[in-house]
């Protein structure tokens, strides 16, 4: 083949989840995969995009993101966390988080570099860096529950170390990081030129009353850090595909600098429609946790006596399914035979692996009607009986 053709990432395919979803429609089966909410947006939302394109805001937003949503956005963090963020240096609306993340990487990792993430890593991490020119070095999370390994993060980080790629809420792995894992992170970046990209998008979705720990509330962190968020996540509606970052105005400068070269600018309507919505609800993202939490007890509760083992899941749109007492298929096949046995799209976790462990876990995705849930979680049961039976 032609070198050119070959391209620059001749080992990647088409995402996970994006194959699932395409599956999922073929089969007619029912979509536990790719998270997305199954349920309508909050008609208002859609009332503010109708109204903000008849109002006339349809040529070019400011590449930075419109002034108006960086204030709400400014206020938020305000009122959760504390802060005092100026979003005319430190607020930057992205196209969704992925085009944040990929934006940050391209900005600051340059060929030689090496950047840490861990295993099982969000699939658009390691693409990222290597078209930046970097390594990705990617260090797994220790079973049981998902651990860090501070100690081999510490031993890893070395002379050509330029980021660590931090994700709480951790998709797909359904853990949220501990205040003692923030201070480990700072130790291990401290006194040493390595920055920090965190992925919060799942921030609101933290269960059982634990906190988010924000690498913006730890102030030695949040001066070398990127943290990115999803109002797709916080407006159930990922197809707005409008996130932000967070970064200290050196940061962000650099970030800008590629995003204005890469997607320039975001959906015009579509900001100013977010902005007016958010500055109805000062409230906004708080009523998440509660309302995620109640659809993860749900599903737990209708697969409960099925056989599956249910690890914790601590927060994100997301419940981990462990079917090793029950099948030893390896995660791909076993997704298959759900698929095409049992009628459920799941997503199986060794994509997320450079090395996959012998792990007999998939994911399903809870941001589904209660009905949707419960469809899936009978399909489920009646698989497992017919596993149980042999
Ligand atoms: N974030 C979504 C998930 O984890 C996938 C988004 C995508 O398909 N790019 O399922």
């Amino acid at each position: 083949m032609m070198r050119a053709l070959a391209g620059k990432l001749p080992d990647v395919g088409t995402t996970i989840f994006t194959v699932m979803s395409r599956r999922a429609r073929e089969l007619d089966a029912l979509n536990l995969g790719q998270g997305f909410p199954d349920y309508d947006i909050d008609p208002r939302l859609a009332e503010l995009v109708a109204a903000a394109m008849a109002g006339g805001h349809n040529q070019y937003a400011p590449m930075e993101g419109l002034p108006w949503l960086r204030e709400r956005i400014a206020a938020r963090l305000g009122a959760v966390y504390g802060l005092n963020i100026d979003p005319e240096s430190a607020i930057t609306v992205t196209l969704g988080a992925t085009e944040a993340i990929y934006s940050a990487i391209q900005a600051v990792v340059a060929p030689g570099d090496e950047v840490i993430a861990f295993d099982p890593a969000y699939d658009s991490y390691e693409p990222a860096v290597r078209l930046a020119g970097g390594r990705c070095i990617r260090l797994p999370l220790l079973q049981p529950g998902f651990r860090y390994d501070w100690e081999r993060v510490r031993a890893t980080v070395g002379e050509r170390t330029r980021l660590v790629l931090f994700n709480s809420p951790h998709n797909p792995a359904c853990v949220a990081a501990s205040s003692a894992d923030l201070a480990a992170l700072a130790a291990v970046t401290r006194d040493r030129e390595v920055l920090v990209l965190s992925d919060e998008v799942y921030e609101n979705v933290v269960f059982d009353g634990a906190a988010h720990h924000s690498v913006l509330s730890h102030p030695e962190l949040a001066a070398r850090s990127f943290a990115v968020f999803s109002f797709g996540k916080t407006l159930h509606a990922t197809g707005l595909r409008v996130g932000y970052c967070v970064a200290p105005p050196a940061l962000t400068r650099e970030l800008r600098k590629v995003h204005q070269f890469n997607t320039f600018s975001i959906a015009h309507p579509l900001q100013h429609a977010i902005a007016a919505y958010l500055a109805e609800r000062p409230q906004w993202g708080r009523e998440l946790a509660g309302f995620f939490q109640a659809k993860r007890d749900r599903l737990r509760a209708a697969l409960a006596s099925s056989g599956f083992r249910l690890p914790a899941a601590q927060g994100t749109y997301f419940q981990l399914l462990d079917y090793g007492a029950l099948c030893d298929l390896g995660d791909l096949d076993f997704a298959e035979r759900l698929l095409t046995e049992a009628g459920v799209a799941t997503i199986p976790l060794s994509p997320f692996y450079l090395q996959p462990p012998r792990l007999t876990l998939v994911r399903l995705c809870i941001a589904k009607r209660d009905s949707t849930l419960d469809e899936g979680a009978a399909r489920l049961n009646a698989f497992a009986a017919r596993l149980r039976g042999g």
